[in-house]
């Protein structure tokens, strides 16, 4: 507690600090987090829609793993937010970022898919009663993989970050479509086959038309492949004509235009795709292929040398069944 508030003071957060040491201290933590940090509040995107924007990095615990982009849906009963962030830290300074756009209470909590940076701040919406939804597959792949996320990042991003953080399951699941009424106000839930993951859910909000597609959707910074190429690539067409006046995506600006938000990902996915084809053709072996497909698409993201390889790895793998 004590480090982490100077270690903001020191990063210049300087008046968040101040109006911590104002409140008891179980509350200095979210509350410093929430402050005056920029990186911290919502912006409203449209009629009652607001949505945080994420850093374009990798989980660290500089940016107290807020790096994908987070959103909230008010209804004249109820707010439901789209995912809770990297951090318990992170999902305490988004209900209180919330908390100074709306009054109504965080009846729901939907989760778009199994990454830790989408849904390592489920504890808190736990503790607020919130109802957290997911695709039917969501419970088993926390599941196999929970474990390992928590050991994994408590590695990567330290013990301080990573204090409270809980894999949370979802306890309302989605087995094709749910609606949900905040009040005047439906929100339309899709389950989606495997793509990014196998466990994606897209929120749609009807009075405004706003997408939320979670990682289904990446602009800036690689794609992550963690489901299936295929799948990515087939339901491309279908999420393309989801009739969205705007997409929040699950990494880059919040908004962006819809469907022309989908270029460039479906771009890269095509290239690795037929790169990896030709490797396969020509008997190049997995280990070489992969370090060369889609270096063509290298200029055009952030983290590509984080996640191409891995990406082309994966497509190699589902790619030699074909
Ligand atoms: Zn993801």
């Amino acid at each position: 507690m004590i480090d982490r508030l100077r270690r903001r003071l020191v990063s210049g957060f300087a008046c968040t600090a101040a109006s911590a040491a104002l409140l008891p201290c179980c509350l200095g933590r979210a509350v410093l987090a929430a402050g005056g940090s920029s990186r911290f509040s919502v912006r409203q995107i449209a009629d009652g829609v607001f949505a945080f924007q994420g850093a374009d990095e990798l989980m660290t615990a500089a940016n107290d793993g807020a790096i994908c982009n987070l959103g909230a849906v008010v209804g004249a009963d109820a707010v439901a937010v789209i995912d809770s962030g990297g951090s318990l830290i992170e999902a305490h300074a988004l209900l209180a970022a919330i908390g100074k756009v709306t009054a109504k209470p965080v009846r729901f909590l939907v989760n778009t898919h199994m990454h830790p940076d989408h849904i390592f701040g489920n504890a808190a919406f736990r503790e607020i009663g919130a109802t957290i939804v997911g695709h039917r597959n969501l419970p088993r792949a926390l599941d196999a993989r929970g474990t390992f996320y928590l050991h994994n990042y408590r590695e990567q991003l330290g013990e301080a970050l990573m204090e409270g953080v809980e894999i949370v399951s979802p306890t309302m699941l989605v087995d094709d479509h749910l609606q949900l009424d905040l009040g005047g106000r439906m929100i339309e839930l899709r389950a989606w086959k495997a793509a990014h993951t196998d466990n994606d859910l897209t929120v749609f909000d009807t009075a405004t038309r706003t997408l939320f597609a979670g990682d289904l959707v990446f602009m800036g910074s690689l794609p992550t492949l963690d489901g299936s190429l295929l799948g990515w690539l087939r339901q491309m067409d279908v999420l393309a004509a989801i009739g969205a006046a705007r997409v929040v995506p699950g990494h880059g600006p919040v908004t962006a235009d819809w469907p022309q938000a989908l270029a460039g990902e479906r771009r890269y996915f095509e290239i690795l795709a037929r790169d990896i084809r030709k490797a396969i053709a020509d008997g190049t072996p997995l280990r070489e292929a992969v370090k060369t497909a889609g270096e063509s698409e290298r200029d055009n993201w952030h983290l590509f040398d984080d996640y191409n390889e891995r990406n082309a790895t994966a497509a190699f793998a589902e790619l030699e069944w074909e």
